[in-house]
């Protein structure tokens, strides 16, 4: 006997569009979603008014950090918290 497929159960847990993190909406607050409100960018702390492009002799930490905290780690937590926000709402 064939067993069917699962596919019409849908999980309770949605997408997070912004932290791509899944969540149950019923537990969702504002604390819920850690991210960063800016990008990660490439360039100098000390003078961000100009891009700074890598040369290849330059260590990469030397320039790369969230454009809002200046957090160097790609995967550092979320400076910005808010609700979890699923691709459902608008
Ligand atoms: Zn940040
Ligand atoms: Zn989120």
């Amino acid at each position: 006997m064939e067993k069917a497929e699962a596919g019409g159960r849908k999980p309770p847990e949605k997408l997070c569009r912004r932290c791509k993190a899944t969540f149950d909406p019923s537990s969702n607050s504002p604390s819920s979603c850690r991210f960063h409100p800016s990008f990660f960018v490439c360039r100098r702390h000390d003078d961000q008014k100009r891009y700074y492009e890598l040369d290849p002799d330059d260590p990469p930490y030397a320039a790369k950090f969230y454009d809002c905290c200046g957090a160097e780690e790609l995967d550092a937590l979320g400076c910005k918290s808010h609700f979890h926000v699923s691709y459902d709402d608008d």
